[in-house]
């Protein structure tokens, strides 16, 4: 199972509609959240997301994604959580995270590990953290500040296997069959020896999504999500606010749609909109799909599962 809970989709400030920026993402009973605006462990509550998280990824520290995080680990820290936490982030995690876990007088009772990351790092090879058939690459975004935005990319699985073609071959249900799924050859009690090849198919790809933060469309973003599965790409303005994007460091929905087409991505959600698309979205929704179909704007509460491209 691999699914995403949009717990926050608005840009810059929260509106009746809408939080700022947060996500969890929620694999094998593990929960990864990206991002952290104000007010997302009442987010969490309301959409069921539990609390039993222990990595949370920051793309930058412009207010509204990281404030929350100064509430949940409060909040943790009432829970009697003993587990440590850790907390990765470009340039400046560091100093801003430390502050922010820092203020006001309570001590927090567990240990929060902060991590700086930038570009071109892959988390969880050879790394910190227990990480179990993925690890989440690390690339640029056009921001500003070293901002940067993560591609959950989990590794290869093993083929399909063909149980007639084992039994065919001679291979007794049992261990062995597990080591062909595992793509070994076996050797039979009659010592024969039987090679997978035949029995199990090619490898097969494992599924990746990409969470890009604030940016400008660019091209290490359609590096970063070639063939991806999902693509979370942040629109804040329409067409007609274009000139503003390219201001703010922002994108429109046609431009994440573009970078979506270029990256041959299966699907895109748009997040972080301006308040004045709060409460409809659809005008972003025209324009991107005018470029890309398989584009939804996401909304708080949103739940997106992601199944393998081979399902
Ligand atoms: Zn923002
Ligand atoms: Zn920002």
């Amino acid at each position: 199972m691999l699914s995403v809970t949009f717990l926050g989709t608005s840009a810059a400030r929260p509106t009746v509609e809408r939080n700022v920026s947060a996500l969890a993402l929620e694999r094998d009973g593990e929960t990864l959240m990206f991002e952290c605006g104000e007010g997302t462990q009442r987010q969490m509550m309301r959409y069921g997301v539990g609390f039993a998280l222990s990595e949370i990824f920051f793309t930058h520290f412009h207010a509204d994604h990281f404030l929350g995080v100064i509430g949940l680990i409060r909040t943790l820290g009432l829970q009697g959580r003993e587990e440590p936490m850790r907390l990765y982030g470009p340039r400046g995690a560091k100093q801003v995270l430390a502050q922010a876990i820092s203020l006001g007088v309570e001590r927090v009772p567990f240990k929060v590990e902060i991590e700086e990351v930038k570009a071109g790092d892959v988390i969880g090879e050879g790394g910190t953290g227990k990480r179990e058939g993925y690890c989440i690459h690390v690339f640029a975004t056009e921001h500003g500040g070293g901002s940067v935005g993560y591609a959950v990319r989990e590794h290869e699985r093993h083929g399909r296997f063909d149980p007639e073609k084992a039994r065919a071959a001679g291979v007794p249900e049992g261990p062995l069959w597990g080591r062909l799924q595992r793509a070994e050859a076996v050797t039979l009690p009659d010592g024969r020896t039987v090679a997978p090849e035949g029995i199990v198919g090619a490898k097969r790809p494992g599924r990746l999504v990409v969470i890009t933060g604030d940016t400008r469309p660019c091209a290490s973003v359609v590096d970063a999500s070639h063939g991806a599965d999902l693509l979370i790409h942040e629109a804040t303005f329409g067409e007609e606010e274009k000139e503003r994007a390219k201001e703010t460091g922002h994108s429109t929905a046609k431009e994440a749609a573009q970078v979506a087409l270029a990256a041959q991505a299966r699907r895109l959600v748009l997040s972080h909109v301006s308040a004045r698309y709060s409460i409809s979205a659809d005008e972003l929704v025209k324009e991107a799909r005018e470029v890309f179909r398989e584009t939804v704007v996401a909304r708080d509460g949103m739940v997106v599962e992601v199944p393998f491209g081979d399902a």
